[in-house]
């Protein structure tokens, strides 16, 4: 292939990214303006392709080629041609980290920064609530992981989790995209009601369930001692029931759903957008229960105790944490699962505490904090463009607090007017304005004012966002005793 046989359409040929498959050639085309990147095919694999335009066909010619958009479609052809470009399970890996990419720009580096960690990384990461706020589906999401992989040669495989599911639609979107690990959110079946009523209501309403399930549940649990959490008093057993038994049965419902759709996932239970903190007790009863009825934990999130904002640290008693955790722990290694930690974007305080107690055997999930990583480069590179981006956050903030609890206050941001622009950068870790970066992404993305010069600016600024997000992913890894080779 030749480096300059593509400039007249606008490319730059990205050699590094040339691989052969089958006596094809395959490289991404860059571009600088906003039309995107391209995958050039040369040999009789480009007849499958659908070229992006009419000049970027050569179908008919001798040696064969063609210049294709970077859609799930063309990502299809793709993986079947490098299957190691296909998402895929865990295997035997026993740390797995959930990056996610909201921008389709991070992941090459996320790469970069997770070379030489014992790290199985999940570059494919959204929940509906993201691809809403994004515009963008399973596939779109799955496709860009995939072309960075394929872009970089990184070999070591990736997962692709469909974040937060609540439904079987959820679930089928995800599984028809590939995506190689579920997290199901039982959050709608769970009644957050129970705590507030009062004893003899509550007795009424455990009356009120079907004779075999209270039953069930008593005969299993109550009146039993456990060496970790201790004698189960038949009060608590009806409690948890109350507030968990749909949960416990939809779970039971979507992994049926899953299996029945003969696919292999790495299946998280997520608990932890719960009102209150995940008791050892409930913990133990749920995960136990879905066991006996056949459903293969990978993960489960319980909810720590503690606030777990985004883009800022911990906040709570990290030594109640702690031994919070240990009990977590016994539990998940009793059950042979491995613990799941969410909202884990700079929750520097615990992180020593969660990797040791683990062991590293457990995922963490992080996300947004790759966008503020972006934001830096805007803040760096384009003052204009950051001051107008922290203006739009601002009047934007209240309707993004409807998706996402913060505490900070927009009364904390330094006034823009006098903040000079080599001190613009400082924003991004004042926590009010970090947060109201963090929280609007979805809002700035929609303008096209901010769209087109922000991923302008990063394509240009490649290099330097993928430093910064290796400097910030590997302040993760390393506060998590993960140890590099
Ligand atoms: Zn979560």
């Amino acid at each position: 292939m030749n480096e300059n046989q593509w400039t007249h359409l606008g490319y730059k040929f990205d050699a590094a990214s040339e691989h052969e498959a089958a006596g094809s050639r395959y490289a991404l085309l860059r571009r600088d303006d906003d039309d995107g990147d391209g995958l050039l095919v040369t040999g009789e694999a480009a007849r499958h392709f659908t070229p992006a335009a009419a000049d970027h066909d050569g179908r008919d010619a001798t040696t064969p080629w063609c210049i294709a958009r970077l859609t799930p479609e063309t990502a299809e052809l793709l993986m079947q041609a490098f299957p190691w470009t296909r998402p895929v399970r865990r295997g035997q890996h026993r740390f797995t980290y959930g990056m996610g990419d909201r921008i389709d720009c991070a992941t090459p580096g996320q790469i970069q920064a997770i070379a030489g960690y014992p790290v199985f990384p999940i570059f494919a990461q959204q929940s509906i609530r993201e691809l809403q706020l994004t515009r963008r589906s399973f596939p779109d999401v799955i496709a860009a992981a995939a072309f960075a992989v394929f872009a970089a040669d990184y070999r070591g495989g990736y997962g692709a989790d469909g974040d937060h599911l609540k439904s079987l639609e959820e679930i089928d979107l995800a599984l028809d995209a590939g995506c190689t690990m579920i997290t199901l959110d039982c959050s709608e079946k769970i009644d957050t009601t129970i705590a507030k009523l009062d004893r003899d209501v509550r007795r009424q309403r455990w009356q009120e369930l079907a004779e075999n399930v209270r039953r069930h549940y008593l005969d299993t649990y109550a009146d039993r001692d456990y060496p970790f959490i201790g004698h189960i008093p038949r009060s608590e057993v009806e409690r948890i029931v109350l507030v968990f038994h749909r949960a416990i049965d939809f779970t039971q419902e979507a992994w049926e759903h899953i299996q029945k759709r003969g696919r292999e996932v790495d299946f998280e239970l997520s608990i932890d957008e719960t009102v209150q903190a995940t008791t050892p007790l409930e913990h133990y009863l749920i995960a136990r229960e879905v066991s006996e009825r056949g459903v293969r934990l990978s993960t489960v999130a319980p909810h720590f105790s503690g606030e777990f904002e985004k883009g800022l640290d911990y906040i709570g008693d990290t030594a109640n944490f702690r031994s919070e955790l240990e009990n977590h722990q016994t539990i998940a290694e009793i059950l042979g699962y491995r613990l799941s930690l969410h909202s884990g974007s700079d929750k520097f305080l615990i992180f020593p505490h969660f990797g040791a107690i683990t062991s590293q055997a457990a995922h963490v999930k992080t996300a947004g904090t790759n966008w503020l990583e972006a934001l830096r480069v805007v803040a760096i590179c384009d003052p204009d463009l950051f001051r107008r981006s922290l203006e739009f956050a601002i009047s934007a903030r209240p309707e993004a607090e409807r998706y996402y609890r913060v505490t900070s206050r927009v009364e904390e941001i330094p006034v823009l007017a006098e903040v000079s622009d080599s001190d613009l950068v400082s924003l991004i870790d004042i926590p009010a304005s970090r947060q109201t970066l963090h929280i609007t992404y979805g809002l700035l993305l929609h303008q096209p004012w901010f769209r087109e010069p922000f991923f302008k600016l990063l394509r240009r600024e490649a290099g330097r966002y993928a430093d910064f997000l290796t400097r910030h992913t590997r302040r993760h890894l390393d506060a998590l005793g993960l140890k590099r080779s």
